[in-house]
């Protein structure tokens, strides 16, 4: 923006819209819907228009910045209220077995944005008082339930307002996410190379399957702000804070659920037929920062994957802030998880999985990721003195039930922890590797 700096007035605003968009949104497109769309002109088009309709919202997003407008993240969570917010495409099973993102996006102004431009531009001539006019927007918002919260509670991994979300959908973003879960394993069921041309190299699948792969990474960002989560808005002296309260202990159980399906090797496991087409790169192609990255050279390594993805919910999960709330919430109510519980909750669900399939290497890989990424917690900094103690307590229980395994392998695990317990160090061997960017911008 241009702004007079005698009254922040902006003169000019300029916003460039790079091709990486529209070429992101278009592969998100094109992996949902190449399996439930045959014809190929038919296909081509509903890409297109899924493309066009973010666009053109997003045209209205910056036009709305240029206005003064302010990021409103909690406006999904009110039927889609804003272009001010950063949205998902909402992605919708249809009753015949289909797909469909004919509502990916919404058209026009929402709610919100009619409400901000309201109280900032109209001119209320002389009765009632500006005043009375802009006082009775507000509590228009009120009654419409619209909230605003914007970068600085919805941006950090270890937010806490349940509401304010990036690129996501829907108010209960734990019934989202457990719909896009399922939507995900539908996708990835049929989950088709005919978008590609015969003349293109089927190694170009690999930057169509990883968005569709990771469908729900924002999803889960959402969810899993109701874990430790906090209800508040920017109150004003003569509110009523009645309402600043934990999320309630039901919906962090009903959040810890569902985030838990985001590390299991079910969830994670990639399909044998989609793994026959994640080939290696054509001569002439290369792998870009769009793919994952692997430890098994040039043959894509589905295992990491695997790792990479879970370590996405692990890392948020056991975020420290996240962690502390927690200890504080669960000794006010018991039922809320704590952050020794949320640990317990992990580790059974991994360890679970590696006792059913003991030899697979994507579940012996989801165990050694899961304890990297609890030792990763305890280590940070950021983490509380007593939340610190019952992890470390958790952590050596877990220590001893690893070191009464039978397999080599998980004894070796124990033997690391230990180790990690009793002298500080941990092999970074266990780290996984970043996931690719992907927001759907
Ligand atoms: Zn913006």
């Amino acid at each position: 923006s241009v702004i007079d700096p005698r009254t922040g007035e902006i003169i000019k605003g300029h916003v460039t819209l790079g091709s990486l968009r529209v070429r992101q949104d278009m592969k998100i497109a094109e992996g949902l819907l190449t399996p439930f769309i045959e014809d190929r002109s038919e296909l081509k088009s509903a890409v297109k228009n899924m493309a066009l309709a973010r666009i053109r919202q997003l045209s209205a997003h910056e036009i709305g910045h240029t206005l003064g407008i302010a990021h409103n993240f909690a406006a999904s969570a009110s039927d889609r209220a804003s272009v001010m917010d950063y949205p998902h495409p909402l992605v919708n099973l249809t009753t015949d077995g289909g797909l469909s993102l004919s509502n990916a996006y919404t058209e026009g102004l929402g709610v919100w944005d009619k409400q901000v431009l309201a109280y900032g531009y109209s001119d209320f001539g002389g009765m009632p008082s500006s005043d009375e006019q802009l006082a009775r927007i507000l509590d228009e918002n009120k009654t419409l339930n619209l909230s605003f919260i914007s970068d600085r509670d919805a941006r950090p991994a270890g937010g806490a307002h349940p509401q304010a979300h990036l690129w996501d959908n829907g108010s209960e973003p734990v019934t989202e996410l457990e719909r896009l879960l399922s939507v995900r394993q539908q996708v990835l069921d049929n989950f088709s190379k005919d978008m590609l041309n015969s003349d293109q190299p089927l190694s170009q699948l690999q930057s169509i399957f990883v968005p569709i792969y990771l469908l729900h990474r924002y999803q889960t960002e959402a969810a899993v702000k109701w874990l430790g989560g906090v209800n508040y808005h920017y109150y004003m002296a003569d509110d009523s804070t009645d309402d600043y309260q934990p999320v309630g202990a039901a919906r962090q159980q009903a959040a810890l659920k569902q985030l838990l399906k985001t590390i299991q090797a079910d969830t994670l496991r990639v399909p044998s037929h989609i793994k026959q087409w994640l080939v290696p790169s054509a001569y002439g192609e290369s792998s870009s920062r769009e793919n994952f990255s692997g430890k098994t050279g040039l043959i894509p390594d589905t295992v990491s994957m695997a790792a990479s993805a879970a370590d996405h919910s692990l890392s948020l999960m056991l975020n420290s802030q996240r962690l502390n709330r927690l200890a504080q919430q669960h000794a006010d109510n018991d039922r809320v998880p704590s952050p020794a519980g949320l640990m317990t909750a992990i580790f059974n669900t991994v360890f679970s999985d590696w006792e059913n399939a003991k030899k697979a290497p994507v579940q012996q890989r989801l165990l050694a990721t899961a304890i990297n990424a609890e030792v990763r917690a305890v280590k940070n900094s950021g983490l509380a003195a007593e939340t610190r103690l019952v992890m470390r307590a958790e952590l050596a229980e877990q220590q001893q039930k690893l070191a009464k395994s039978d397999s080599l392998l998980v004894k070796q695990l124990a033997k690391d922890l230990d180790k990690f317990l009793n002298e500080g160090q941990w092999p970074e061997q266990y780290e996984p590797e970043p996931l690719p960017p992907g927001s759907p911008i």
